[in-house]
């Protein structure tokens, strides 16, 4: 066992995968909030144990090693953003040797695990507070389509206005986490290097540009590692496991999570399809929503604009929705616009709506910093 350096009044809190996707945005949003100065901050890693704490945290002392259940062990809190594997390992090492601290996780592992409670407080305070009135010790952040799903919609699904729903996902490669980004960046540049010359002549045949990057795609020498196939100029309309029955398990996710999260009596039935695009940063989809009355759509959009102060109704026009409703509007902002709300043709109960989130922010990090928060006695 290390000895864990700083010796504070605040409480101390473990942070493990702060490096990655996910955790740098929780370090930056940390920092931007000042929550740093509320916590005596313990940095982890994987890969680098011994190594120096990261810029903004000098002072804190050397990188722990991740995998040390004892000096883990030590700590009232752990953060991880690292990812599901590390999760399957440590956490139940940790319990196992008697750890009754609180478990804040990115990771999708736990997250439907009776005893841990999926966090996304402006949409189940109530739950979370009643999970750490009975002992839950385990908070999960959701999965990141169905967190800014339900910032953005919550209130129709709270009002008990939804019979059932369906979101077909426009998901972007920064929900891979840093690597995949990467990849897709590389593949734009590989794809564009292949017709460079053709583009700067005006005069250049579209048919060839057209071949050649199409050869470029398909060229078993471009990087795609990441993602298993080329992302950049194309679509993946499958994300994380095949469950064996058609289903994806991020399609899975979509219905589990929501009902978990909402605490539902009876299951609102949501299922559809996840696409991964070839998007930065923020996921968007499209949703078709059966609600259980016919009701105006300006009462419609009256509710959802009134469940919580981050969500925005963009109006159903075309220069509002191509200026306010796209990845590049939503990317760094806590806010989540909901646009496309309209009646569908099978009647006056269906209703169409999209939405982006930066699913960095309220699809990851957020939740978890807000549960800190919480776990903390700060909000
Ligand atoms: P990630 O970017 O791949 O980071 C995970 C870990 O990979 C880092 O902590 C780091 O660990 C290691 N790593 C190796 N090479 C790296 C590099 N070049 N740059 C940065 N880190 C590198 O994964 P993530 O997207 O943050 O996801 C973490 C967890 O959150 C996963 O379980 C994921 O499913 C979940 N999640 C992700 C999103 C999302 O939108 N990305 C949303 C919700 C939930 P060491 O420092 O210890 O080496």
């Amino acid at each position: 066992m290390t000895s864990v350096p700083a010796t504070s009044a605040l409480p101390s809190v473990g942070f493990v995968g702060w490096r990655g996707m996910v955790g740098s945005v929780l370090m930056q949003r940390l920092q931007d909030e000042g929550d740093f100065a509320r916590i005596n901050p313990v940095f982890f890693s994987t890969s680098a144990a011994g190594g120096a704490p990261p810029s903004f945290a000098a002072g804190t002392g050397v990188l722990q090693d991740a995998y040390d259940v004892e000096t883990l062990a030590t700590l009232p809190i752990i953060v991880t953003a690292q990812g599901g594997d590390y999760t399957a390992e440590v956490h139940p090492r940790l319990r196992a040797a008697g750890w009754t601290g609180l478990w804040l996780d990115a990771a999708s592992t736990l997250r439907m695990e009776q005893d841990s409670i999926i966090v996304l407080d402006p949409v189940n305070r109530s739950v979370i507070d009643a999970g750490l009135a009975r002992g839950v010790r385990d908070f999960i952040g959701g999965n990141c389509t169905v967190s800014c799903m339900l910032m953005g919609l919550g209130g129709l699904f709270r009002s008990g206005l939804v019979e059932w729903g369906t979101s077909m996902t426009y998901q972007a490669a920064s929900g891979g986490g840093a690597r995949h980004m990467r990849e897709l960046l590389t593949q734009f540049g590989a794809l564009h290097g292949s017709v460079s010359g053709n583009l700067d002549d005006p005069a250049s045949a579209i048919l060839d540009i057209d071949r050649a990057v199409l050869a470029a795609q398909r060229d078993p020498g471009l990087d795609a590692t990441q993602f298993g196939v080329p992302l950049a100029g194309s679509v993946i309309p499958w994300i994380d496991a095949d469950l064996g029955n058609g289903q994806s398990k991020e399609e899975w996710k979509a219905g589990a999570e929501t009902n978990k999260i909402l605490g539902t009596d009876t299951r609102i039935p949501f299922d559809g399809l996840c696409v991964r695009v070839g998007a930065m940063r923020s996921h968007s989809q499209a949703l078709t929503l059966k609600l259980t009355q016919d009701l105006p759509v300006s009462e419609i959009e009256g509710i959802i604009a009134a469940d919580n102060e981050w969500v925005r109704v963009v109006p159903n026009t075309k220069a509002a929705t191509v200026t306010g409703l796209t990845p590049i509007a939503a990317t760094g902002s806590l806010e989540i616009p909901v646009g496309r709300i309209r009646k569908l043709e099978p009647g006056p109960e269906y209703i169409s709506a999209f939405t982006v989130g930066d699913q960095l922010l309220w699809g990851a990090a957020e939740p978890l910093r807000r549960m800190l928060l919480i776990a903390t006695g700060n909000l």
